[in-house]
């Protein structure tokens, strides 16, 4: 055996003493030179430690948890023959390149231009049980109303179609059920839940500016002015909406809507049921909270809808469900001073996520909350006077605990049994779900979907998108989706923001890439924000060149996502993106150093390109 050489913890920066999060290889293992050993861990960043030559680990002498400083030796490594002995000065803690890929699992490498699939692909397209032509107003048949187009649905997806089907020159109905248009979205989803987490944001940052020479008293919370001016914000956004309908010319029905043939639908409102006839239809019907079964009736056990109300803020707050929802509520009621506990049955949270992007989250999760508990499933609910006594199964979860209110967010269900959609023969999975073709066509060809009812992901900004497309399809244009990627948005404190490949996908797809990250300690404004454990990671794939992936955490990374899904729409390369000039300092520059260490030309850190 020849000699081995040590790997030690070189120069931090700013921490002195770090925790190691992560052991990410083995003894006996061969390993490439910068390949990452462990994952350190402070209170404000993660840093990996790279290996500073290829060869074999002898040692491992780090466990996890440890805490480890400057110096400290992490591994023994015997350098492959030929390999020059390293220097510590080798070792960069700051930004490491990706791992290469393990070998594919599953399917083949689709090709690098192929549009990104965001989901699982769609079944395929039932067959139509009918096929019914598209009828002119004249041959429609006898109605209270006749119309072009009628949209079931004002979400975001149905009052996008409804108002761009009204100006290319169709007759639209727009029918809703609730009093306000906009759907979950602007009532009860996105709008309200995005103004709750700024006031928590502006709690949390008051409270952190303590350390840095501004203190604020606590704060006194008045739930009601709170959660009025939440409503508030709500309200103006859908009277816009009512307004933006009247200037088309755009009729709004209330009242819930069924099919009752192919081109009639029958609106039960306030005044009976009116009869609608239309050339045309689009199904914007949207998702509801799926609930636990078998738990108790009781009003401490809420869904989303319940919780963005705020109407009280528990004392212990169980949330179930460690996806989006659950850790966007469970962030306003914890800022808002309730104890949280988040449950969640898989064994990380935000699935879908990369864990490099979730880290950042969990560790600042894991200092205000009273437990996460992953790997954990819910197995029963009691209703007592003192409080909901819920039992737990699993590795890390206590047996029960009592919490003064229980939510429910583990998904949503699609509303495509809602509306009698076999009375015209349109094609409803077991599910919910209808699925349309790449003009949002169902199996019916005059009657469109679009939305949550047609799949994941159930986002919004999808709706409006497949919304846009429907309409101009019945108007005769020849659009249809083909939008590469989605982004996707967690707006926690740090926002989790991703669009196209992920860190996972690349390793199950066995993509030949190039990547980089981006540690926001790197980042000026992010040092001013006092926000340095973001962090910016690039996926460019290697034989075109072309970015096909961007996953980003750190504050407003929402915000930036948006050049990222620009960048891979219009197929940019590391140097379009690294000679586009960022303004300095933003956080959008980590965009453009990212592009930069992937071409070797960075200048901002220290990493020279082997
Ligand atoms: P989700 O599917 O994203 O997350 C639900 C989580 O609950 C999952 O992690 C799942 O593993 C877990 N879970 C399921 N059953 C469980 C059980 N019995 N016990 C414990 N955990 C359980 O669903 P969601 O968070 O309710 O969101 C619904 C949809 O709305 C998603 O498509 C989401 O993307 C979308 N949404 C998006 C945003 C946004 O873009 N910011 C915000 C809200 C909702």
């Amino acid at each position: 055996m020849s000699a081995t050489i040590e790997v030690r913890i070189p120069n931090i920066g700013d921490f002195d003493t770090v925790e190691v999060a992560e052991l990410l290889v083995s003894p006996g293992q061969k390993i490439e030179a910068e390949q990452s050993l462990i994952t350190l861990e402070s209170d404000k960043a993660s840093m990996e430690i790279p290996a500073p030559t290829a060869g074999v680990l002898r040692e491992l002498r780090v466990e996890l948890g440890q805490f480890v400083n400057e110096g400290t030796v992490i591994a023994l490594i015997e350098p492959e023959l030929g390999t020059a002995g390293p220097t510590e000065s080798d070792v960069t803690p700051r930004l490491v390149q990706e791992p290469a890929a393990p070998e594919p699992e599953a399917p083949a490498p689709a090709p690098p231009d192929a549009p990104v699939p965001q989901s699982a692909p769609p079944p395929p397209m039932a067959t139509a049980k009918a096929v019914s032509p598209v009828l002119a107003l004249d041959a429609l048949p006898a109605a209270d109303h006749k119309t072009d187009v009628a949209v079931v649905g004002a979400g975001p997806g149905g009052y996008t179609a409804a108002f761009r089907a009204a100006d290319l020159g169709k007759s639209v109905i727009l029918i809703e059920r609730d009093a306000a248009l906009g759907g979950v979205c602007l009532n009860v989803g996105c709008i309200p839940s995005k103004a709750m987490l700024h006031a928590a944001a502006i709690i949390d940052e008051a409270a952190e500016f303590a350390s840095r020479g501004i203190t604020f008293g606590k704060p006194k919370i008045d739930l009601p002015v709170l959660a009025e001016w939440k409503d508030s914000v709500v309200g103006q956004l859908t009277k816009g909406l009512a307004q933006l309908a009247e200037q088309r010319g755009v009729t709004v029905l209330r009242g819930t809507a069924g099919f009752t043939a192919a081109h009639t639908l029958t609106v039960e409102g306030e005044g009976g049921a009116v009869s609608v006839a239309f050339s045309s239809a689009i199904i914007a019907v949207g998702s509801r909270p799926v609930m636990l079964p078998d738990l108790p009736e009781d009003e401490r056990i809420w869904d989303s809808n319940d919780a963005i109300r705020i109407e009280r803020v528990p004392r212990r707050l169980l949330v179930v469900g460690g996806g989006i929802i659950g850790l966007e509520m469970a962030q306003v009621y914890s800022s808002l001073g309730s104890a949280v506990t988040v449950v969640e049955l898989l064994d990380g949270i935000m699935p879908g996520a990369d864990r490099d992007l979730v880290r950042p989250l969990e560790r600042r999760m894991k200092q205000r909350y009273e437990a996460i508990l992953t790997g954990t499933k819910v197995t029963g609910v009691k209703a007592l006077k003192r409080g909901l006594k819920v039992a737990f199964d699993g590795p890390k979860a206590p047996a029960h605990g009592t919490y003064d209110v229980v939510l429910i967010a583990v998904g949503r269900a699609p509303n495509g049994g809602s509306i009698a959609a076999q009375k015209a023969d349109v094609v409803v999975d077991d599910r919910g779900f209808i699925t349309v073709d790449d003009q949002q066509r169902t199996n019916v060809p005059h009657i469109y979907a679009i939305g949550d009812v047609v799949g994941e992901p159930m986002l919004a900004h999808k709706a409006t998108h497949e919304g846009r497309i429907a309409a101009e399809v019945i108007a005769g244009q020849p659009s249809h989706f083909d939008a590469r990627v989605i982004p996707s948005v967690a707006y926690t404190d740090p926002e989790v923001a991703w669009v196209g490949v992920t860190g996972d996908e690349v390793a199950v797809r066995g993509l030949d890439v190039e990547s980089a990250k981006i540690p926001w300690a790197a980042s000026g404004r992010a040092r001013g924000m006092g926000r340095i454990d973001g962090l910016t990671k690039v996926i460019f794939d290697r034989a075109s060149g072309r970015l096909i992936g961007v996953g980003l955490v750190g504050p407003h990374a929402g915000d930036l996502v948006g050049e990222a899904a620009l960048a891979i729409e219009m197929g940019a390369t590391a140097a379009d993106i690294s000679l586009t000039i960022h303004a300095h300092p933003t956080l959008s520059e980590t965009l453009a150093l990212a592009a930069e260490a992937v071409e070797g030309t960075i200048t901002d850190l220290y990493m020279p390109k082997g």
